[in-house]
């Protein structure tokens, strides 16, 4: 074990007005789910991702699931999610009784191979087949899916899609038909995340973003419990307590105006880690499509075991002795007992392959040169090449 500091996966970084805004919720004593940072928040995000309207929520896992109901997700109706995600992209369709319909991913982006969904709207429509209530797209790890193809292929068959945005806030697209827009913005709705370990933090919050006053509004009505206006407490609906409190949003919000920074110190430490990995063999780089804008939200690499001379595993076991907090990437869901019995659009494969190969590396905004020069020398020395050389 290194006796050096333990260098984390992605901490946040509580710099300019938080501290500030939180004082104010404590001093005007709008602690809870009424204040006046909610409103700022969702007015600033909004504007921000380019988008009509915003509704914070408790969470981005929250957000996901008031997007299902809006959809109208029930009993049986089929949602088609990426195979390689987080769990939560996934849940919320459990949690309506839908069915998850599992997509492998591309090589390209590490993301849902959109013309899996497109062939299979396609040959439904051929074979009379009723299509999926929604396809659901996550943009993992901070870079955009090829969303484009899957957008058209869902126009074509009527077939709603929602946008799992909680890891690549600020990410863009830069050519396309999507181009100059932010990730979350292309679909009916897109949800995003302010967990701790995301690009920006409020402890932990959500939000919803779409273009229809009609979704905005009864988002709002489902995360305060479905109750109408009047101090009779009546409700039309069965509501969540979904709502973001001030002390949430004057974080979040305070976090939001430090997101252009953040993003820059991402995408340096995403250089830096470039420089130093591309000339070894046996490293595959995090995907950077042409036609988009990563928000390198956290610097993940493919270790080609053959050539490096060993596994992930073995890899990862040894950096972190190092102090280095790497992770692996997550378990596809269709190899985990929750979701092994739901369908599979594609082999598995592509994800099965990035899940055994891909691990991530210490991407915090705060991330020193130091830190940064530490894990590169504890993933080096990991390999066949420098065991050989006797470093
Ligand atoms: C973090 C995350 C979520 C859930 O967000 P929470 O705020 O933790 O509930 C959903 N999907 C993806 C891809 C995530 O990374």
């Amino acid at each position: 074990m290194s006796d050096l500091p333990r260098i984390p996966l992605s901490e946040p970084c509580l710099v300019g007005n938080a501290l500030a805004y939180l004082e104010e919720c404590l001093s005007t004593n709008y602690v809870s789910s009424v204040g006046p940072f909610v409103e700022r928040f969702e007015e600033a995000f909004a504007a921000y991702v380019g988008s009509r309207h915003a509704v914070a929520c408790s969470s981005g896992t929250a957000a996901l699931h008031v997007a299902m109901r809006l959809l109208g997700i029930g009993h049986g109706d089929e949602v088609f999610v990426p195979t390689l995600t987080f769990i939560a992209s996934a849940n919320p369709v459990w949690y309506e009784r839908g069915s998850v319909v599992l997509v492998d991913s591309e090589a390209e982006t590490w993301n849902l191979d959109p013309n899996l969904v497109a062939e299979e709207l396609d040959r439904r429509a051929r074979a009379g087949r009723r299509q999926p209530a929604a396809v659901e797209i996550v943009h993992i790890l901070g870079h955009p899916a090829r969303i484009g193809t899957a957008v058209e292929a869902c126009a074509r068959h009527g077939v709603p899609v929602i946008e799992d945005a909680a890891e690549a806030l600020g990410a863009r697209f830069t050519d396309g038909p999507c181009s100059g827009r932010h990730v979350g913005t292309i679909g009916r709705m897109g949800c995003f995340s302010f967990n701790g370990n995301k690009i920006i933090t409020s402890g932990g919050g959500g939000m919803i973003v779409t273009d229809e006053p009609a979704l905005a509004r009864r988002a709002r009505h489902l995360t305060t419990q479905a109750r109408l206006p009047g101090l009779e407490y009546l409700h039309d609906e069965v509501g969540y307590n979904y709502r973001l409190t001030n002390v949430a949003a004057a974080l979040g919000l305070a976090q939001l105006e430090q997101l252009p920074h953040f993003l820059e110190r991402k995408r340096a430490i995403a250089r830096g880690y470039d420089d130093a990995f591309q000339r070894d063999a046996g490293i595959t780089l995090p995907p950077r499509a042409a036609w988009a804008a990563p928000s390198m939200w956290l610097y993940s690499v493919g270790v080609d075991a053959p050539v490096w001379g060993r596994g992930r595993p073995e890899v990862l076991e040894r950096v972190r002795a190092d102090g280095v907090e790497a992770r692996p990437i997550w378990s596809p869901l269709h190899t985990m007992s929750v979701y092994r019995g739901a369908p599979l659009l594609g082999s598995g494969g592509v994800a099965e392959q990035l899940a055994a190969r891909v691990l991530s590396l210490p991407s915090s905004v705060g991330l020193s040169a130091e830190d940064q020069g530490r894990v590169v020398t504890a993933l080096r020395s990991t390999s066949r090449a420098s065991v050989e050389a006797g470093s």
